[in-house]
């Protein structure tokens, strides 16, 4: 699947589940994340492997000589800002990224940071999360298909939902990711979801987790 396709069925698949339009950059995020495994997407992993290096050593550099600088926050935020980009620098096409175990973590890791970001704006914040993972021509082309969806949404704007703190940044990047994975099993190459489990997921799995991502829907429907 190309990144329209999974851009499209990110916000598809997220929309029951957000209460913000902001929320959709997060889908679109989560969406575009597994792809940086590919060759194509190199220079974003490049970029983001150097900034988080650099925030990593100002902050060694700060807890060597000006110890009253050094802030634990901000090296863990650094640390894990690397994660994300390291996972993806090693990985072969259609591997580690593209599992329910990197799901979990990298949803965890990238929701964390922009909940942290999001002290200053939680608009901004969810911007950058999409910046993270994106260059120029891809940030341009998913800003303006998410504006679409935004226009979207505020028409029918009924929100199921309303995650608070963490979950409002987690739980949709878990979502788009989901749905980057549903999309690859619907391929002939299927998707190896299950590591480190050696099974590859097809189309008959790719409509399992649609019928799972249904009972989820209509398990927030219930609840709200
Ligand atoms: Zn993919």
């Amino acid at each position: 699947m190309n990144w329209k396709g999974h851009i499209t069925l990110g916000i598809l698949m997220g929309l029951p589940f957000i209460s913000s339009p902001e929320q959709i950059f997060l889908l679109v995020a989560g969406a575009l994340y597994p792809d940086l495994d590919h060759d194509v997407k190199s220079e974003i992993v490049q970029r983001g492997l150097y900034i988080s290096g650099g925030l990593i050593l100002v902050s060694i550099l700060a807890y060597l000589f000006r110890p009253e600088y050094f802030n634990t926050g901000f090296f863990i935020a650094a640390i894990l800002s690397g994660v994300i980009y390291i996972t993806p620098y090693y990985a072969e096409h259609r591997g580690i990224t593209h599992t329910f175990l990197s799901l979990g973590v990298m949803s965890i890791i990238l929701g964390y940071l922009t909940f942290k970001l999001s002290v200053i704006s939680p608009i901004m914040a969810s911007l950058i999360a999409l910046i993270m993972v994106t260059n120029n021509k891809l940030l341009g082309k998913s800003v303006a298909i998410s504006v679409f969806a935004w226009v979207l949404y505020n028409m029918i704007s009924t929100s199921f939902t309303t995650f608070q703190g963490l979950e409002f940044y987690i739980i949709p990047i878990a979502i788009g990711y989901l749905s980057h994975l549903v999309g690859d099993c619907m391929t002939p190459m299927g998707c190896r979801t299950l590591y480190p489990l050696n099974y590859t997921f097809h189309k008959k799995e790719g409509y399992f987790a649609i019928a799972i991502w249904v009972l989820l829907v209509f398990y927030v429907i219930k609840l709200a």
